[in-house]
């Protein structure tokens, strides 16, 4: 039984300075992250955080808990095996857009799919920041700011809520790094919710894509309870602009670890058939 422990959120911070540029949005996840923990009272020898490649995916460095940074793109893989070893730990993997849509697209799909009771948080800058700014799967298909792709990348970008819901994501959030608040209480809600949690952070890249300031202009809070019914979140999905925030869905069903699984966590194959 994990104790509740009392420690500030900036007693989460590592001695490790964080080497992202000024005004990145990511500076906003980490501090939301430690808020979370701390207002959840969990122990940092209870936490892991399991990253991929790129920019955002140094955060476990700057956080004091365990924390794995990963090959690109394979932090979803390597935190649910994490959690279906160790069901008693908090275990967050998170990573950028290009990790965890282009090449970690697969594990993405099928975490959803597992439902393993973990959260990912997915920061989005819709570039990969770290490689300087080429195009990424959620890049618009007009962004002409990469020399790569001087006339945009021409092709729709993909819609991450929408994905997760038609993978079997039973929680799927969305934040703004212009918002830390509303960011930690959603990772909080994240963390608690009984299965995997999807949280989709809107994080500014502010060195390539500077255009991304005027989000604060568009984006909104979900003032409705989260949907539950998946043909109705399917069609808002599909259809929103992509800067609504807040819990947009919430549909829970059975998790690895489920209730036997947790005094039985040996069991593995059992748990998957929940
Ligand atoms: Fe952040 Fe972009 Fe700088 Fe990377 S390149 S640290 S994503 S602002
Ligand atoms: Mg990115």
């Amino acid at each position: 039984m994990k104790q509740s422990v009392k420690v500030r959120a900036k007693d989460y911070k590592s001695e490790v300075k964080p080497i992202w540029c000024p005004g990145c949005g990511h500076f906003s996840v980490l501090n939301a992250i430690t808020k979370a923990f701390a207002g959840l009272g969990i122990a940092k020898d209870d936490t892991v955080l399991v990253s991929g490649i790129g920019c955002s995916s140094r955060l476990p460095a700057y956080v004091d808990s365990y924390g794995f940074h990963g090959v690109h793109g394979r932090g979803l893989a390597i935190a649910q095996g994490l959690k279906v070893a160790r069901p008693d730990l908090t275990v967050i993997a998170l990573g950028g857009d290009g990790d965890g849509f282009s090449i970690g697209g697969n594990h993405f799909l099928h975490a959803c799919r597992r439902n393993v009771n973990m959260t990912y948080i997915a920061m989005d800058n819709e570039v990969y920041g770290m490689t300087k700014g080429q195009a990424s799967p959620t890049t618009p298909a007009d962004w002409d700011h990469s020399k790569l792709t001087p006339h945009g990348p021409g092709v729709r970008p993909f819609k991450p809520a929408a994905l997760a819901l038609a993978a079997g994501a039973p929680w799927i959030a969305r934040g703004y790094s212009g918002n830390p608040n509303q960011m930690a209480g959603l990772i909080a809600a994240a963390i608690e919710h009984p299965g995997f949690s999807f949280l989709h952070v809107l994080s500014q890249c502010i060195t390539f894509c500077p255009e991304q300031t005027d989000w604060k202009s568009i984006v909104s809070e979900r003032s409705e309870p989260a949907l539950s019914d998946a043909d109705v979140a399917a069609s808002l999905f599909h259809h929103e602009d992509g800067f609504q925030t807040g819990l947009l869905y919430a549909a829970p069903r059975n998790s690895w670890p489920g209730p036997q699984a947790q005094v039985q966590s040996a069991d593995i194959s059992e748990g998957f058939r929940l």
